[in-house]
């Protein structure tokens, strides 16, 4: 999942950005509201943290932006005002959460955690589909009992993306973006997505057929969860 960090606070940013780097988030950071303006209208991301106080923007005005153009995006703000008043301004706007400075990072985490399995309708974290169990918070997949570890950290992001989008067709740039952020260039896309796909498929085939993940033509991947 990829995260643009707005933030004015060049220290907390950086912070912000190895911490969530760490939890295996793709950052992208901005300290100013202009240019982060300009990535919201330009770029899709899934989680967007706003520092209200911000030197040449309106916190609140970018929350609207980023509601406008990054419809599916969760938005935290981050607020050091010890006014009320802006927080739940926020959350009226639409902001799925707030933190107000300092936080703690672990609950930063376990907010986003928190809105992920709210947001995806998760009541499980564990996924079974056909013989295999799919653990999103241990990042593990299992098949029965035998625990896969050949999957790497993307190849995992890339199977836990599709489950949380489950029932939805992902296209490759979706994919590229969300997982490897908005740096990798469009025309390198497809066949790098195809290329992990096909390395999952052939590492989960050496214990059972996964069939779940489905190829739609000319499209993209995804796969079907029913319950
Ligand atoms: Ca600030």
């Amino acid at each position: 999942m990829n995260v643009l960090i707005v933030e004015d606070e060049k220290a907390l940013t950086a912070e912000l950005e190895i911490f969530l780097t760490n939890c295996n988030y793709i950052c992208e950071t901005c300290f100013d509201g202009t240019s982060a303006s300009e990535r919201i209208a330009t770029n899709l991301y899934d989680f967007i943290l706003i520092d209200l106080g911000l030197p040449d923007y309106e916190g609140l005005d970018l929350l609207k932006e980023a509601k406008k153009y990054n419809p599916e995006a969760a938005c935290i703000i981050l607020t050091a005002r010890a006014e009320v008043y802006d927080r739940i301004k926020g959350l009226d706007l639409g902001a799925d959460d707030y933190l107000a400075k300092p936080f703690s990072l672990l609950e930063l985490q376990s907010r986003m955690q928190a809105i992920i399995r709210r947001k995806f309708g998760l009541k499980n974290s564990v996924i079974t589909l056909g013989d295999f169990l799919i653990d999103l918070t241990n990042r593990t997949i299992a098949h029965g009992e035998t625990l896969i570890n050949t999957i790497t950290k993307k190849e995992f992001d890339l199977v836990a993306y599709l489950i949380l989008h489950k029932n939805r067709t992902l296209t490759r740039s979706q994919l590229s973006e969300h997982i490897w952020g908005s740096i990798v260039n469009d025309d390198y896309d497809s066949n790098y997505i195809d290329a992990h796909i096909k390395n999952i498929r052939k590492k989960l085939n050496a214990y059972g057929a996964p069939d779940w993940i489905e190829t739609v033509r000319g499209l993209g991947y995804r796969i079907n969860i029913n319950n």
